[in-house]
């Protein structure tokens, strides 16, 4: 992950997870006051609207009590219960119930004069004129009040009134014995309960305040209904369904605050009051959703918020990790340009802080490595100028060692060749010297000498003579043996190589072929493996493996019977040929000095022939074919000659 990256992703969390933090719980403080808020006041208003209702109730039986004080009216209908006959005054009555009293309160729906016996015998509305209420609840609860008291009835719907009303009544007396006469009952429509609850101001776009009442095993809403505007009293909810808890709850007679569902089955924030007095339920009440539209929009807010602080988060985090990361990616553009070997490159950065610091000391760092590199190059300028003279000094060296080789091999040639023809000479006339004195010999001896003189000569003629004669001869065909080798070693620098492909696995069964009586003669086993070939020359190579072959025969050991093993492989571009026998083998001190021209070890006690040539000859041929010859031996157990040669 880039330092970019990383500086987003830290600059992104400090920043917005305080910011979320604080928005949620401010969202969630803030839903919470503006509940309570709400349920606390919805709950004023409920409380202020019962207070209402009773207060709007009891005007009404005012009214009534005002009515039943009327004495025009109770003294009509001390008339009408006296008269036994249908009076005059029923009509009067009717006619002051209608002009007087009607018109002084405009929510009257009708006016009822009742005798003691519950009969209607006065009534604004003809429908009603007549009737026997006697056992009605409005009548009977009331027949046995006192003045000045009322009843307010609980039965809203009267067969013949037609709307559904509210019937506050109260008894009528005669003004003399205040004796209970009848009663008067006034019919209000019950639609002016909607006065105090359709009055919805500072309720917002859903508030609604209701009324309602138990009936049988359903709820029955009182007023008019915001969402459901249909006459009072004709909207009902089930009593056990999940609709109209708040209401429910006021007619249980509990009082409080809530959110659950209304009449509509919406969810709805609502408080809850019981009239005891008309065993009413009271609820105010607002969508949940309108109470919490300002938390909806405040988290609508608060994500936009949200996001533009995370833009704004983002773009200064790019801002500022550009500024942070740009000097760091000019270190590392120069780092790579340095270490590709521009050494000469300064790191352009000119920020004050730690990575200004950095790049300048990484500037110092290639300055001084830009001179340390100088001066190493030069060095090797130096080096390579020594070591190209020094080449030079060594070829005029080895053109100068070669012709100084050459001229060492013609002199030797030249000498050893030279030196042959005296050599002759001395062999030659010491053994015309030796037959000589042995014809003197006798001849001597016959003649007439003296004992004396015998005597005398005896020593030199018996021994001296004879010895220093075999003694001239033997060192004279020692150094005939000497020269002729030193005379071999020479010639063979002089041989043109003619190199090629050879086969060996035929070379060396060529030579085994030559020395096949001399193996069978020792009854030695010879083994040979593939032998893959090699470029040389073919007179030279067979030389070296005749030479080596020799040597194995005849330094085997007598004591075991003799193996020879040949083998060969290709060893990194090079063919490794290795003659391997179990002969007397060879200490490790004297395994380079056999290469040693005329080295022989313990040439006193061997009685094996050879001139101690074999090994130098091998070791100059291989030299010119640009090989090598090398020993691996044990004495007692045997020895390894590995040969190797261009493949
Ligand atoms: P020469 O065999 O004529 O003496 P070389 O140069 O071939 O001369 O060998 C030098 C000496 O190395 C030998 O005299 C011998 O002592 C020793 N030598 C060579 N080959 C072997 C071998 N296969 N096992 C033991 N000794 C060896």
């Amino acid at each position: 992950m880039s330092i970019r990256t990383k500086l987003l992703i830290f600059a992104l969390s400090i920043s917005l997870i305080p910011i979320s933090i604080i928005t949620t719980l401010y969202y969630f403080n803030a839903r919470s006051t503006i509940e309570r808020q709400t349920l606390d006041w919805l709950t004023a208003v409920a409380e202020s609207k019962k207070v209402h209702t009773l207060s709007f109730l009891d005007s009404k039986k005012g009214r009534v009590i005002d009515f039943s004080s009327d004495g025009f009216i109770r003294d009509s209908l001390e008339a009408i219960s006296s008269s036994e006959t249908q009076s005059p005054v029923v009509n009067t009555l009717i006619r002051h119930l209608e002009v007087n009293k009607k018109p002084l309160d405009r929510h009257i729906t009708a006016i009822a004069v009742l005798d003691i016996n519950g009969n209607v015998v006065a009534s604004t509305n003809k429908l009603w004129l007549g009737k026997d209420m006697s056992k009605a609840t409005i009548f009977m609860s009331c027949v046995t009040k006192n003045y000045g008291e009322t009843y307010i009835g609980k039965s809203y719907s009267v067969p013949y009134l037609k709307e559904n009303c509210i019937f506050i009544s109260a008894p009528l007396t005669s003004r003399q014995e205040h004796k209970t006469m009848g009663v008067i009952i006034n019919a209000y429509d019950i639609a002016i309960l909607d006065e105090i609850t359709t009055k919805r101001a500072g309720m917002g776009e859903s508030g609604e305040a209701l009324l309602g009442m138990r009936k049988g095993d359903s709820v029955v809403f009182l007023t008019t209904l915001k969402y459901a505007p249909d006459m009072p009293l004709s909207k009902s909810v089930p009593l056990n369904s999940s609709g109209a808890k708040p209401m429910r709850l006021a007619l249980e007679g509990q009082s409080g605050a809530i959110i659950a569902p209304d009449y509509r089955n919406i969810d709805v924030v609502a408080a809850y009051q019981y009239i005891p007095e008309m065993n009413w339920g009271m609820v105010t009440k607002i969508d949940k959703r309108e109470v919490f539209a300002l938390i909806t929009r405040l988290r609508i807010f608060t994500i936009i918020l949200g996001c533009i602080s995370a833009i704004v988060v983002i773009a200064i985090a790019i801002i500022v990790s550009k500024r942070v990361t740009k000097p760091i990616q000019k270190l590392v553009e120069g780092t790579k340009r340095i270490a590709s070997g521009d050494l000469g490159f300064k790191i352009p950065t000119r920020s004050k802080d730690e990575i200004g610091f950095l790049a300048a000391s990484f500037n110092d760092m290639t300055s001084q490595l830009g001179e340390s590199k100088k001066q190493v190059e030069d060095y090797a300028q130096n080096l390579e100028q020594k070591v190209e003279d020094k080449t030079k000094e060594v070829k005029h060296m080895l053109v100068e060692l070669t012709y100084k080789n050459k001229e060492m091999e013609q002199i030797i040639y030249v000498t050893s060749h030279d030196l042959r023809s005296p050599l002759l000479n001395i062999q030659g006339f010491s053994r015309e010297l030796q037959q000589s004195f042995e014809q003197v010999l006798p001849v001597l001896n016959e003649s007439g000498i003296s004992p004396e003189t015998r005597e005398k000569l005896a020593d030199a003629l018996e021994e001296d003579i004879p010895d220093a004669l075999k003694f001239i001869l033997a060192s004279s065909s020692k150094m005939d043996t000497l020269l002729s080798g030193l005379l071999r070693i020479s010639r063979m620098g002089r041989v043109v190589l003619a190199i090629k492909q050879l086969d060996m696995n035929k070379l060396i069964s060529n030579i085994i072929g030559t020395y096949e009586y001399m193996i069978k003669e020792e009854k030695v086993k010879v083994q040979v493996g593939e032998l893959p070939s090699c470029k040389g020359d073919n007179a030279q190579i067979n030389q070296v493996f005749s030479n080596l072959l020799d040597n194995a025969l005849k330094y085997l050991d007598s004591d075991r019977e003799g193996i020879i093993r040949i083998s060969g492989e290709n060893k990194n571009g090079h063919i490794v040929y290795c003659l391997e026998d179990n002969g007397i083998g060879i200490v490790e001190r004297q395994q380079t000095k056999v290469f040693e021209i005329f080295h022989r070890l313990n040439p006193a006690g061997n009685d094996v022939a050879g001139e101690g040539l074999g090994l130098t000859i091998i070791s100059k041929i291989l030299d010119r074919h640009g090989g090598k010859i090398w020993i691996e031996s044990e004495p007692g157990k045997g020895s390894k000659f590995f040969v190797s040669l261009p493949a």
